[in-house]
């Protein structure tokens, strides 16, 4: 499958190189909220990916890719549906629940790459679009189009099928990331007001309530990195902690708006194993879609793959800035399920068994299977925050199997065509230009920029390198030496690889 068997060949046993200190220095100074536990990123605005492989995709994902997403959910009505729902439209509202999440996720890759491309009219453009969806935005920080157009009573009623939550964190990435790029506070200070409205509403002696999709939970974290707001940080905790109960401790009983809204196909099957087929649907629909069915630190790893991997992102976050060690033992339990007994050769994950694009019964993987793009982008995140939580090689090493195989195989090589899924086997599926139900295309345009970011972290008194390819990076140790890092190599395509490291005290 694509560029598989040539990668696989190339993993490396050991991702890991240290490089020690001795000089003592003052700390460094960042705006960022550190974490207490685990290694620090370096953010992909200090990693410029030069040339090669990565290279080649941040220029093919600038120049094709975000205008391309731009031009497709402009046409489809994403940005209208803002305009209606401040008044300065009369046309149609379209699409569905999630339809906000996708423009936020496009602009969301666009401001990423303005961060290392100077491109005036794409910055404009971006710029008119954001002050669109703002200008919706209601006084007390609501801001989704299709409630505020449709009913605003409604706005927090069914969170298991409308996607509101997964709206609102799409929209603080977005927000973070256009504050990263320009130091203006307009589209934070949005974020911040939503949040603060959804924090106003649910909590500890607020409303007992999770989102169906997850989303807001690692975003929240996000904006208490950015903000130095606790209350972010305690409110994704509450979400997580929330799922599998009701009200804080009671278990949660069967809700009915996880039934399957349409019946799974079975006609294939011979009829002894229909009914079987039909009751496991269900019973997955019911409980483990949405990691809902009992609290996460007794789950395995169950349901939906996309929400799996945004959740596991999200506690391993909580585990670096809160402790947490129930969630860190949670998370063990299923790296190893996952690792050991439901991922793909690609990484790739999510075999659908139950109707649900989830994960599936252990081992069994089959070659027609399902292995949604964003599926493999979530587990990409995960596995990146499980490195700079553990700062142990194993964890790199699945990034970049998944990173290479069962993440990118969704996106061509020029940059304009998307796989919704990823099977190992086909009949000669080809790549869409654009996917209606635009999670995948979307999800493809916020990652590919990021990905410079996957690939260094900063330990006490070293450097660790999770990715190979070629480019500069600067950083700064804990003890405040600049460390600067040439990497040039041809990687994958080639195992050579030279690092050039050069510190301010040298
Ligand atoms: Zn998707």
């Amino acid at each position: 499958m694509r560029i598989m068997t040539a990668i696989i060949s190339y993993v490396r046993l050991t991702a890991m190189v240290c490089m020690f200190f001795m000089c003592i220095a003052s700390p460094s100074v960042s705006a960022d909220v550190l974490p207490t536990r685990g290694l620090r990123e370096v953010n992909h605005s200090s990693v410029e990916l030069q040339g090669g492989f990565w290279g080649l995709h941040q220029d093919i994902h600038h120049k094709v890719t975000v205008p391309h997403a731009l031009d497709c959910l402009e046409k489809a009505g994403h940005v209208t549906n803002f305009d209606k729902a401040a008044g300065t439209f009369d046309g149609p509202l379209r699409g569905n629940h999630a339809f906000d999440s996708d423009i936020h996720k496009a602009l969301e890759g666009a401001l990423y790459s303005l961060q290392h491309y100077d491109n005036k009219p794409l910055a404009g453009r971006v710029e008119s679009i954001i002050d669109r969806i703002v200008a919706a935005q209601q006084p007390d920080g609501f801001l989704i189009s299709c409630f505020i157009v449709k009913d605003q009573a409604k706005r927090w009623e069914n969170l298991r099928m409308q996607h509101q939550m997964y709206n609102a964190g799409h929209f603080f990435e977005m927000a973070i990331e256009h504050h990263q790029l320009t130091g203006d506070d307009k589209v934070l200070n949005a974020a911040k007001r939503f949040a603060n409205h959804i924090d106003g509403i649910f909590g500890p002696g607020k409303r007992y309530d999770v989102g169906g999709h997850q989303e807001i939970e690692l975003a929240l974290i996000k904006l208490y990195r950015v903000t130095g707001d606790r209350r972010y940080l305690e409110l994704s905790k509450f979400f997580l902690d929330e799922r599998g109960h009701i009200h804080g401790k009671e278990r949660k009983r069967f809700d009915p708006n996880t039934l399957p809204p349409h019946p799974p196909k079975v006609d294939h099957l011979p009829k002894s194993e229909r009914r079987r087929a039909l009751f496991l649907a269900k019973w997955s629909r019911r409980s483990g879609r949405m990691q809902d069915h009992k609290p996460l630190v007794e789950q395995d790893a169950t349901g939906h793959a996309v929400r799996a991997g945004y959740t596991y992102s999200a506690m391993a976050d909580i585990v670096r800035y809160m402790g947490a060690p129930d969630y860190a033992h949670a998370l063990d339990r299923i790296w190893e399920d996952v690792v050991y007994r439901k991922m793909y050769i690609t990484g790739g994950v999510g075999t659908a068994q139950y109707h649900d694009e989830g994960y599936g019964d252990p081992y069994l993987l089959p070659n027609n299977t399902y292995c949604e793009s964003c599926a493999g982008i979530a587990h990409v995140l995960w596995q990146h925050r499980m490195a700079t939580l553990k700062g142990h090689t194993k964890y790199a090493d699945v990034m970049e199997l998944a990173l290479y195989n069962g993440a990118i195989s969704g996106l061509s090589i020029e940059g304009d065509a998307f796989f919704y899924q990823n099977p190992l086997q086909s009949k000669g599926g080809k790549r869409s230009s654009w996917i209606g139900l635009a999670c995948c295309p979307t999800n493809f345009t916020r990652f590919t920029p990021q990905v410079g970011g996957f690939m260094y972290a900063v330990g006490k008194e070293s450097i660790y390198v999770n990715l190979y390819a070629a480019g500069t990076a600067s950083t700064k140790t804990e003890k405040g030496i600049t460390v600067k890092i040439d990497q040039q190599t041809d990687y994958p395509w080639d195992g050579n690889i030279k690092l050039t490291v050069t510190t301010d005290t040298s």
